[in-house]
């Protein structure tokens, strides 16, 4: 193939990934539709969970908590010492989960999950309390927040019922159980000082984070995942969110309500996202297709396997690199970071994307085979940032939150966000976009820590 027809390929498969203004409104208009749905009623197809979290921090919280996080592989305790100046320390042990216990029985697990609570406490705070204040740890009652990334049925600030397990865990009698109470039962049986007060995901807690540490005593609106999944979480007038039962004695002064959006199953009918063969081609290779349609064109997880598909078809058409590798041609095996990177040479002659691609994928190139890989790149990386801007700018729409506030502030978790070259950039253009010259208002920031810190404000404020 001639270098100017394989550049002139890159652009149009580049093309196929541009996002029109048009677009982006009308994927910011249905996203405010589906909110109000998800708002009114369950079983919608945005499923806007009520989180019970009523409140936001302001920086000025103290105090000291302690909080876990099971979410995958690692089983996280940590303590957190809140400095009440948006400052926080963070003291945080990390095991491993034994195969056995994902797959074992609700006993097994939760009671290893209170065992390694009662080994941090024993080894990091009861020596503290001893030495500063005279008495034992175990006359202090420690409020924990507990982040559980799986599917609950949550129906109060600590209390919520696991649907099913994902990630490889596959415990049958905890299903339909409160997660909550069989951590609180284990706990108890240790005789350890800690009251379960909060059941948080992992999208809230980056909210809460992130308003603790804002600058200023602003509060923070919205909190948004972009890591291997995407998510975002917002704070909600209670009096919007209809679904809910809200004459409880718990919620009866309350005025907010945090609402995890659970945003990556947006638009499963595919009304409004763009799609492209390669999309439809990552999807058949998830356990989900036709499920998370917007997380499988914005997140980590997927952005390298739609690379790695239009290379691959390149290839077999003939028309880039002289020859085969086992990376090219294995599904899931280019990862996210590779964009970063590739999006980050600004050589005339390419050299770092040289030097991924040899080492990423096993493959010599020539300089107009670097020139078409950056350019598809560029397209797959500009379309994730343009769809996650427009859904944020939904939200703000939605809640009407540049006519009400001088600054609108917004935290983030994620390695996507944080490390892919000009993603904040790209989102403030769909954000212009669908706000228009509000866009100035908002102020995003990364948010810390946020699981650890999240759960802890959470379980603050239960
Ligand atoms: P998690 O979301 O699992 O808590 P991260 O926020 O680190 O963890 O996100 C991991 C995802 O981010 C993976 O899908 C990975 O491919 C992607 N990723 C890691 N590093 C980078 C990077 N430098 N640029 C873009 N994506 C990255």
């Amino acid at each position: 193939m001639t270098t100017s027809s394989l550049l002139e390929e890159a652009i149009s498969i580049s093309k196929q990934f541009d996002i029109s203004k048009d677009q982006l409104v009308a994927i910011s208009d249905e996203f405010i539709r589906l909110t109000d749905l998800g708002l009114k009623s369950d079983g919608m197809p945005m499923t806007m969970i009520p989180s019970y979290v009523t409140g936001v921090p302001n920086g000025t919280e103290k105090g000291t908590f302690l909080a876990v996080d099971l979410g995958g592989t690692n089983f996280r305790v940590c303590s957190i010492h809140l400095n009440g100046d948006g400052t926080f320390d963070l003291l945080q042990t990390k095991s491993v989960i034994p195969r056995s216990l994902m797959v074992g029985t609700a006993k097994e697990l939760f009671s290893f999950l209170a065992k390694k609570v009662e080994e941090f406490i024993k080894t990091h705070l009861e020596e503290k309390f001893n030495e500063e204040l005279g008495h034992s740890a175990n006359e202090h009652i420690y409020k924990l927040g507990f982040t559980f990334s799986f599917p609950v049925n949550q129906t109060a600030i600590n209390r919520g019922r696991l649907i099913r397990w994902t990630k490889g865990f596959d415990v049958a009698d905890a299903v339909g159980k409160d997660v909550c109470l069989l951590l609180q039962h284990e706990l108890d049986l240790l005789n350890l000082p800690v009251h379960v007060a909060a059941l948080v995901n992992d999208t809230v807690g980056t909210l809460m984070s992130r308003s603790y540490s804002s600058p200023g005593e602003s509060v923070t609106l919205l909190g948004v995942i972009l890591g291997t999944g995407t998510n975002g979480a917002y704070t909600e007038s209670l009096a919007a969110v209809d679904k809910l039962d809200k004459p409880t004695a718990a919620l009866a002064d309350k005025s907010i309500m945090v609402i995890n959006t659970e945003w990556g199953s947006f638009d499963n009918d595919m009304k409004v996202l763009p799609r492209t063969s390669w999309d439809d081609a990552v999807d058949l290779e998830t356990p989900n297709p036709g499920y998370q349609m917007f997380e499988k064109r914005v997140s980590g997880m997927f952005l390298g396997e739609i690379l790695r598909r239009i290379l691959l078809e390149l290839h077999e058409k003939g028309h880039l690199f002289s020859r085969s590798s086992t990376p090219l041609t294995t599904a899931w095996s280019l990862d996210t970071s590779i964009l970063s990177r590739v999006e980050a040479d600004i050589t005339p002659d390419l050299v770092a994307v040289k030097s991924i691609v040899e080492t990423d994928l096993g493959l010599p190139t020539t300089l107009p085979e670097r020139q078409a890989v950056k350019l598809i790149v560029e397209g797959i990386g500009k379309r994730s940032a343009l769809l996650a801007g427009a859904v944020i700018g939904g939200i703000l729409v939605h809640l009407k939150a540049c006519q009400s506030n001088p600054v609108v502030d917004i935290g983030v978790d994620g390695s996507v966000f944080e490390f892919y070259p000009g993603y904040e950039d790209l989102m403030r253009v769909a954000l212009r976009d669908v706000i228009g010259e509000d866009e100035k208002k908002i102020r995003i920031g990364i948010a810390k820590d946020g699981s650890g810190v999240g759960a802890a404000l959470c379980a603050l404020v239960a």
